[in-house]
C-alpha cells in the first residue's frame, strides 16, 4: 500500500544539533525551575534540537498528576528564551492546540492515547486548518497501522505538510522485556507506504526503563529512522511521571554518544559487493517463488482428491508431523525455530485457503445457477 502524504523535508522546520536529530526534555513540565534547569543542561549538551515536555497529561487513571496544565506554556516560553531551544507539546483537544500556539510553541505532537480516536484527531486537525506548524504523529496505542495511517492523513488533509511520525511501542498482553513492543513492523511498513514521511523513535516510552535506551535508539538508526525522542530529567528519581525511564540531560548525551552511525546509502567498493550479494539474494528469491508455486499446483491437487473422496482439508496428525520435521530440519540449516514455524504457518495456511477454495466450488455451484434460474 501506498499512502499518498504533501510533506516538506524534517531539516525545513527543525534544525538538527546533531546525528541523530534529537527532541529532548522531561515527561511532564513539573516545575518552572525543574523544566527551566533541564532545558539548559539539554542545551549545554550541544545534542538536543529541541526541548519536549508534557503539560496536559492522558493518564490511565484519575487522581494522578494530569499535567501542570496551561502554566506550563509560560516556563516553556521561558526556557525557550533562555536556551534558544524550539519548544514541543502535547495536544489533544483544539483548546490545547489554540493556547499552544498562541504561546509560541514551535512543535505540537499528538499522543498514543489520541491517534486511536478519530474524532480526537479529527478535532486537532480542524483546529490546525490554515496553521503553519510541525506536527508530529505518535503511534496509536494498540499495534493498528491503519490508524496511524488515518491519523497522519486527517492531519495532513487540514494543510499541515510539517509533519512527522513518531514510533513509541504498542500495547500487548504478552510478557516482555519493553513497557510498549516495538513491532518494528509496523513503523517499517509506515516507511514503506511514506518513504518521504521522516520517522522519529521514542525509545523512552518504548523501554520503560533505563536501560534499554541504548539498545532502541540504536537499532532506530540502523531501521533508517530520522530522529529520536527521548525523555530527560534534572533528576530522574523524583520525578512526577515515568520516572523509571527518565535520564538526565548527562547520561543522554553519553546514549548518543555510544550510538553508531552507519550509512543509509551505499558508496564506492561496498556498492559492488552489495550489487553481488543481492543478486545472489534475487536468484534464490526466483527459486523459492517458483517452489512455491509447484507446491501450490500439488496443494490443488490433494483438494481435489480430498474432494472427490470426501476428506477433511485439515489432518492434524499430517500438520503436527510437518512441523516437527520442518523445525528439527530448519535448526541443522540455521534457521531459528520460530522462523521456521511462522513460515510453514503462512505456507500451510495457504494451502488450506486454496482447497477451501476447491471444496466450497462445488458446493456453492448449484446454487448459484438456482439463484439464476
Ligand atoms: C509522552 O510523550 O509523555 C506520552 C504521554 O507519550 P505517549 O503518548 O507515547 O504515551
Ligand atoms: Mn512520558
Amino acid at each position: 500500500m501506498k499512502i499518498d502524504l504533501k510533506i516538506e523535508p524534517l531539516e525545513s522546520w527543525i534544525q538538527a544539533k546533531s546525528n541523530p536529530l534529537l527532541i529532548a526534555g522531561p515527561c511532564s513540565a513539573e516545575t518552572e525551575e525543574q523544566l527551566v534547569a533541564t532545558a539548559h543542561l539539554l542545551a549545554q549538551t550541544g545534542k538536543v534540537s529541541a526541548l519536549r515536555a508534557g503539560i496536559w497529561k492522558p493518564r490511565t487513571r484519575p487522581g494522578e498528576f494530569e499535567g501542570i496544565g496551561s502554566i506550563g506554556l509560560e516556563w516553556l516560553k521561558r526556557a525557550k528564551a533562555e536556551t534558544g531551544l524550539p519548544t514541543a507539546v502535547e495536544v489533544a483537544n483544539a483548546k490545547h492546540v489554540e493556547e499552544a500556539l498562541k504561546a509560541g510553541v514551535d512543535i505540537l505532537w499528538v499522543g498514543a492515547r489520541s491517534t486511536v480516536n478519530p474524532f480526537t484527531v479529527q478535532e486537532i486537525a480542524d483546529a490546525l486548518r490554515g496553521v503553519d506548524v510541525p506536527v508530529m504523529v505518535k503511534n496509536p496505542v494498540n499495534p493498528d497501522l491503519s490508524l496511524w495511517i488515518g491519523a497522519l492523513e486527517r492531519i495532513n488533509g487540514a494543510g499541515i505538510t510539517k509533519l512527522a511520525a513518531i514510533h513509541r511501542g504498542f500495547s500487548s498482553h504478552e510478557k516482555s522485556a519493553f513497557r510498549n513492543e516495538p513491532m518494528w513492523d509496523l513503523a517499517i511498513n509506515l516507511k514503506t507506504a511514506a518513504p518521504n514521511l521522516p520517522i522519529i523513535c521514542d525509545p523512552s516510552h518504548i523501554c520503560g526503563n533505563r536501560e534499554l535506551l541504548g539498545y532502541i535508539a540504536q537499532k532506530a538508526l540502523d531501521l533508517d529512522m530520522q530522529g529520536l525522542m527521548m525523555e530527560s530529567h534534572i533528576d530522574p528519581s523524583v520525578a512526577w511521571t515515568d520516572a523509571k525511564q527518565q535520564v538526565t540531560p548527562a547520561a543522554l548525551a553519553e546514549i548518543i554518544d555510544r550510538l553508531t552511525q552507519r550509512q543509509p546509502e551505499v558508496k564506492g567498493a561496498a556498492k559492488d559487493v552489495m550489487a553481488e550479494l543481492r543478486a545472489q539474494i534475487d536468484k534464490i528469491d526466483d527459486v523459492v517463488f517458483q517452489k512455491m508455486g509447484e507446491r501450490m499446483q500439488i496443494v490443488e491437487k490433494i483438494g481435489n482428491y480430498k474432494k472427490e473422496n470426501g476428506i477433511t482439508i485439515l489432518q492434524v496428525g499430517r500438520w503436527d508431523e510437518i512441523l516437527n520435521k520442518r523445525i528439527a530440519y530448519g535448526k541443522a540449516l540455521k534457521l531459528s525455530p520460530e522462523f521456521a514455524e511462522k513460515l510453514l504457518e503462512l505456507i500451510h495456511s495457504e494451502s488450506i485457503r486454496k482447497q477451501t477454495e476447491i471444496m466450497n466450488k462445488e458446493q456453492s455451484q448449484p446454487q448459484e445457477k438456482l439463484t439464476h434460474a
